[in-house]
């Protein structure tokens, strides 16, 4: 995957090449490619103005909401045997930093199995999943969380890019592609 990932930039750098002068720098065309790095499918400003600064999802009972704050880089859609039968939509940060979770009724039901090492959590009313939470803090001393973004409004998460995952073999990230969260919205 890393490969063909690599092969579609040196593509983009060989055609931008072929286009400028031969007086151009090179440092303007290496410019592009690190552009194209960070998001192929669009600048750094687009993909800030498609995403509000605070995201928020609730569960359909009302009983549990999040709150992202912060651009959301991707939405992780993974094949797991557990995200798979979920179909869930991913948005990762630390818990309390970039993701609070309000549960003022303690409605969350937590899943646990395999490593244990994280938990499913859900709300116990409407049975919507709300979150996963890693059950021990990672060597920043922080807490990874993820929430369903499929919690949130479509308008406000339609624009976030997908990031397949194969949490079901290689357990790594697919190369990206021009696909966004509205792409799997229905
Ligand atoms: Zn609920």
């Amino acid at each position: 995957m890393a490969e063909q990932f690599i092969g579609s930039m040196r593509t983009t750098l060989v055609d931008w090449n072929s286009q400028i002068a031969p007086t151009e720098p090179l440092s303007s065309a290496l410019k592009v490619v690190s552009v194209h790095q960070e998001r192929p499918w669009m600048t750094t400003e687009e993909a800030q103005q498609t995403t509000p600064e605070i995201t928020r999802g609730t569960c359909h009972c009302g009983a549990v909401g999040w709150e992202f704050r912060g651009a959301i880089p991707d939405a992780t859609i993974c094949n797991c045997t557990a995200c798979r039968r979920y179909g869930v939509l991913w948005a990762y940060e630390y818990d309390g930093q970039g993701i609070h979770v309000d549960d003022p009724s303690s409605a969350l039901t937590a899943y646990t199995c395999g490593s244990k090492s994280l938990s499913f959590n859900f709300c116990g009313r409407c049975g919507n999943l709300v979150s996963w939470r890693a059950l021990s803090p990672s060597s920043n001393g922080q807490t990874r969380i993820a929430v369903n973004l499929r919690l949130a409004d479509p308008a406000d998460v339609a624009n976030i890019r997908l990031q397949r995952f194969d949490g079901l073999h290689s357990f790594e990230d697919l190369a990206p592609d021009s696909r966004t969260v509205a792409d799997v919205w229905f």
